[in-house]
C-alpha cells in the first residue's frame, strides 16, 4: 500500500505505483513528493486539473519506458502533455513520431539533432555524443545549419541569406561606373606608367581597363567588403570545427564550393593589396 500513490486527474482517480514514477526524476511525476503543492493532506491525494483520458498515455510511458499515440486522439494535445507533465518528446517511439512531427523536413532536423552521427547503431558512440552536445557544438552546428530546429536557427538562417544578397549586390556595385570614384587622370597614369616600374602596361582602347585604372571603389565599399569577407571565412571555420562529422562535412560538394570561394576572395584581397601598393608607389 505504501508504493501506490493516488493521483486524481480532473475528477478520476488513478492508483500508482510510486516506484514506477521513480524511474524518471527528472519529470513531473518523477519529482512529485508530499510537500508538493499538488497534494491535499487532508483528503490524501494528489490533483492536477488535466485531461483523465490524456493521462493514460502518460502512465503507459511510465511502464513502457515509450510514448505511443492511439490514432483517435490529437497529437497537438499529446504534445501538450508531454510538455506539461516534463516528458522528453525524445521518449515518443519511433513508430509514432511522424504523427507529432508535421513535415519529412521537420522529422529530418528531429534526426540531426537526436542523432548527430547518424541513425546507424554501429556508428554512434555515445561518450563522443555526450561531449558534442554538452560543450555546445551541437547547438552552434544545428544553428547554421538546421533552419527548422529552433526559432534561432530560422533567423539565423534569414539573416545569413541576407548577408550573401548584400555580398552579390556589392560585387555587382564594383562594375557600376557611377559608384567608382575618380582616381587618377588617364592623361597622367599614361606618362607615369611608361616610366613607373611594376605598373602593368595597359590598353587604352578598352573602356572596361581605363575605367578599373582611373578610378577605385569608395572607402565605405571596401570596409564591408572585407567584414564580408571575415564573416564568411570565419563562418566556414565555426561550422567546420562545429560538424558532428569531418568527413562528411569534406564530401559535401558546398563545402568544397565554400573553400574555393573563401581562397578566391583572399587572392584577390592579395592582388588588390598588391595593386594599392603599386598605385600609391606612382
Ligand atoms: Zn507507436
Amino acid at each position: 500500500m505504501d508504493n501506490l500513490l493516488e493521483i486524481n486527474i480532473g475528477g478520476t482517480t488513478f492508483l500508482v505505483e510510486k516506484s514506477i514514477l521513480k524511474k524518471y526524476p527528472e519529470t513531473r511525476l518523477g519529482l512529485l513528493n508530499f510537500q508538493s503543492e499538488e497534494y491535499y493532506v487532508e483528503r490524501g491525494f494528489f490533483y492536477f486539473n488535466r485531461n483523465p483520458e490524456l493521462f493514460n498515455i502518460i502512465l503507459d510511458f511510465y511502464r513502457n519506458d515509450t510514448v505511443h499515440l492511439s490514432s483517435s486522439v490529437c497529437s497537438a494535445l499529446v504534445q501538450a502533455e508531454l510538455e506539461f507533465w516534463r516528458i522528453p518528446f525524445q521518449n515518443v517511439a519511433e513508430c509514432c513520431r511522424s504523427k507529432f512531427l508535421n513535415s519529412d523536413n521537420e522529422l529530418e532536423t528531429y534526426r540531426k539533432i537526436h542523432y548527430p552521427f547518424g541513425t546507424d547503431n554501429n556508428h554512434p558512440n555515445d561518450v563522443d555524443k555526450n561531449i558534442y552536445t554538452q560543450c555546445g557544438l551541437q547547438r552552434v552546428w544545428l544553428l547554421c545549419n538546421e533552419p527548422l530546429s529552433s526559432r534561432a536557427a530560422k533567423a539565423y538562417s534569414i539573416v545569413y541569406l541576407l548577408i550573401v544578397l548584400l555580398s552579390v549586390v556589392m560585387t555587382f556595385l564594383f562594375t557600376v561606373h557611377e559608384v567608382r570614384e575618380k582616381a587618377f587622370d588617364l592623361d597622367t597614369l599614361i606618362n607615369k606608367s611608361k616610366s613607373a616600374i611594376g605598373l602593368v602596361a595597359f590598353n587604352v582602347n578598352s573602356s572596361k581597363e581605363v575605367l578599373f585604372l582611373t578610378t577605385r571603389m569608395p572607402k565605405w565599399w571596401y570596409q564591408i567588403d572585407r567584414a564580408l569577407m571575415g564573416y564568411f571565412t570565419g563562418e566556414f571555420i565555426v561550422r567546420f570545427i562545429a560538424c558532428p562529422s569531418k568527413q562528411t562535412f569534406a564530401k559535401c560538394w558546398l563545402n568544397i564550393l565554400d573553400v574555393v570561394l573563401n581562397m578566391s576572395m583572399w587572392t584577390r584581397f592579395g592582388i588588390e593589396l598588391n595593386h594599392e601598393k603599386n598605385v600609391n608607389d606612382i
